[in-house]
């Protein structure tokens, strides 16, 4: 190491969207990466770049079972977080929330390490106050087709917050909305990467519902540095802390302004809006701006012109 200490970092889910983009920041700062996966949704194409560097190793494993590792830092993001993936096995996205929070909570207190969990606003439900604080407590249906999910995310945040009172385990809680940007899989299912995907083959763009709908797309690189600045800060900041761009837009508005960016010539098509379907999104975030120094930088126009030249390459 010629004197130099690298810390062992972890990131579980590390070979999906926002986990590879985490490795290679993480690989770029130096540390040393562990990227683990079992490859549900993730794929080891994601992180094949990263694959010659000297502080980067790909591990196949499931967070369903026990790990034994040395590391300094735990990035928590295994679980699938399109609706369509996380719906297909459910009662596996529920083990994978809270028998992955237990394995990496059970690792980061023999180590030690600080351990930062993936959360979500799907915590917050079809949320009746607008925008979403740190303060809200939701407005879930636990028994609806999108439970295993939202259920999962957060019992997993209760058992964080138990080890943290427990066992003084260094715990962060980010609450992520949603994220855009390039490996987003094609078939996600996610409403980005369908509209693009829709529009670059031409096809009509599918709206569920109306369209009135509202969500907040944050870059992921924005996302990225959100999470970095989390695990940096103070142990005393535990979050929950929303991550996420403030910027609200209806789906109709979206896909409008994919229809425009992509140059393509197609129409939208009204789908059935899906159950539970959350009417409205947005995030405050103050408590990140006032204790990370964070706010997101790319404009969504920026993001999805980038989004875009990706799954040209893809499709
Ligand atoms: P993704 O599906 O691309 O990534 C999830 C990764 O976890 C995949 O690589 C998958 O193979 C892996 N995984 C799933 N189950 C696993 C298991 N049992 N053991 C090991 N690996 C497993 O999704 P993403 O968008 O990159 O989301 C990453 C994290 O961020 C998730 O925890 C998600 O809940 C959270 N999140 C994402 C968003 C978003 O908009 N993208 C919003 C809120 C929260
Ligand atoms: N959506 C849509 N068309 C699609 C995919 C999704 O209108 O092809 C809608 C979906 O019903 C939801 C919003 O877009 O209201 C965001 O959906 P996504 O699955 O991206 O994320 P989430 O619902 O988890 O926020």
């Amino acid at each position: 190491m010629n004197g130099i200490t690298r810390k062992r970092v972890l990131v579980t889910g590390g070979a999906g969207f926002i986990g590879s983009h985490l490795c290679a920041a993480l690989v770029e700062a130096g540390d040393d990466v562990i990227c683990l996966d079992n490859y549900f949704t993730g794929v080891k194409d994601n992180v094949a770049a990263l694959m010659d560097a000297p502080n980067f190793e790909l591990l196949r494993h499931d967070v369903t079972f026990p790990l034994y590792v040395e590391v300094d830092e735990i990035y928590n993001l295994a679980c699938p977080a399109s609706p369509i993936h996380y719906q297909y096995d459910p009662v596996q996205t529920t083990k994978t929330s809270v028998h992955g929070a237990i394995n990496m909570l059970g690792l980061a207190k023999r180590t030690g390490a600080k351990i930062l969990q993936a959360s979500t606003s799907e915590v917050y439900g079809d949320p009746a106050v607008h925008p979403q604080t740190e303060s809200y407590w939701g407005n879930v249906n636990p028994i609806g087709p999108r439970a295993c999910y939202d259920e999962g995310k957060r019992c997993a945040e209760t058992l964080f917050f138990d080890y943290y009172r427990q066992h003084q385990t260094k715990i962060r809680v980010a609450r992520i909305f949603n994220t855009y940007g390039p490996r987003m899989r094609a078939d996600d299912g996610r409403v980005v990467s369908n509209f693009i995907v829709q529009a670059l083959r031409g096809e009509s763009l599918t709206i569920y519902g109306n369209g009135s709908q509202t969500r907040s797309f944050c870059y992921v690189d924005d996302l990225v540095g959100g999470l970095m600045a989390l695990m940096k800060a103070p142990d005393s900041f535990t979050g929950p802390v929303n991550l996420g761009n403030p910027v609200e837009f209806t789906i109709r508005q979206l896909a409008e302004l994919v229809i425009e960016l992509t140059g393509a010539g197609v129409g939208i098509e009204d789908h059935p809006l899906p159950e539970d379907d959350p009417m409205q999104r947005c995030p405050d975030i103050t408590l990140a701006k006032n204790n990370l120094g964070w706010q997101p930088s790319v404009q969504v126009r920026d993001g999805l012109a980038k989004t875009i030249d990706y799954f040209k390459t893809q499709i």
